[in-house]
């Protein structure tokens, strides 16, 4: 089972993911953990990718291809693997083909954990923090019992600059733009699966496992 996670911050990506690498028994590889790797056991392309990295530069297409080509081969991925933040782009993607075709493998199914803009924004900017305790709530999920102060010390409740309204909306727009090349690329070679994400954790989940247990794959 090869596979694609995909979804906009805030989507529950993350959780997902680990519910289907517990379940299917397959290794999740995030992009952040496969460069940690590599840099760690300072494997050459690892060592190249530092040296972008250490300059402030992106690290180019071919070093990061070669990073996924070097942990897809590895023996824990014969039985498939959940790729998640790679790819980003729609040449990376091409790329990723390729490479998949030169270990004589071949993508299964992408799975894009849709949400509307809307609900993300208000899941990613919920989050207030206690300056004193540095207890946290969420306007949803967990909201304190008087708005806006701590539960336990009275404090005012404050924001951290990343869960503030303008931040959360420039990170959704210019996550938005480099996905929707993607989503269409894997649409038109017929991998996409959008899943609904706007249900709780459980219900998304049953709702992949339902898909991946019919595809019979
Ligand atoms: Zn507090």
């Amino acid at each position: 089972m090869n596979l694609i996670l995909m979804g906009l911050p805030g989507a529950g990506k993350g959780t997902q993911a680990e519910k289907i690498v517990e379940k299917y028994g397959i290794p999740h590889i995030s992009t952040g953990d496969m460069f940690r790797a590599a840099i760690k056991n300072g494997t050459e392309l690892g060592l190249k990718a530092k040296a972008f990295m250490d300059e402030g530069n992106l690290v180019p297409d071919e070093v990061t291809v070669g990073i996924v080509r070097e942990r897809l081969s590895k023996d824990d991925c014969k039985n498939g693997f959940l790729l998640d933040g790679f790819p980003r782009t729609v040449a990376q993607a091409a790329a990723l083909e390729d490479l998949l075709d030169g270990l004589e493998r071949q993508l299964d199914h992408v799975l894009y954990i849709e949400v509307p803009k809307e609900d993300l924004f208000k899941r990613l900017t919920g989050r207030w923090i206690c300056p004193t305790c540095g207890a946290t709530y969420h306007e949803i999920y967990n909201p304190p019992k008087v708005a806006g102060k701590c539960d336990k010390d009275d404090s005012e409740l404050t924001q951290r600059d990343d869960d503030k309204p303008e931040t959360v909306e420039k990170r959704l727009e210019v996550n938005l733009e480099q996905t929707k090349p993607l989503v269409n690329f894997y649409h038109e070679k017929g991998y996409l699966r959008s899943l609904n994400g706007n249900k709780d954790i459980q219900e998304v989940f049953e709702d992949i496992d339902a898909f991946l247990k019919g595809s019979n794959k």
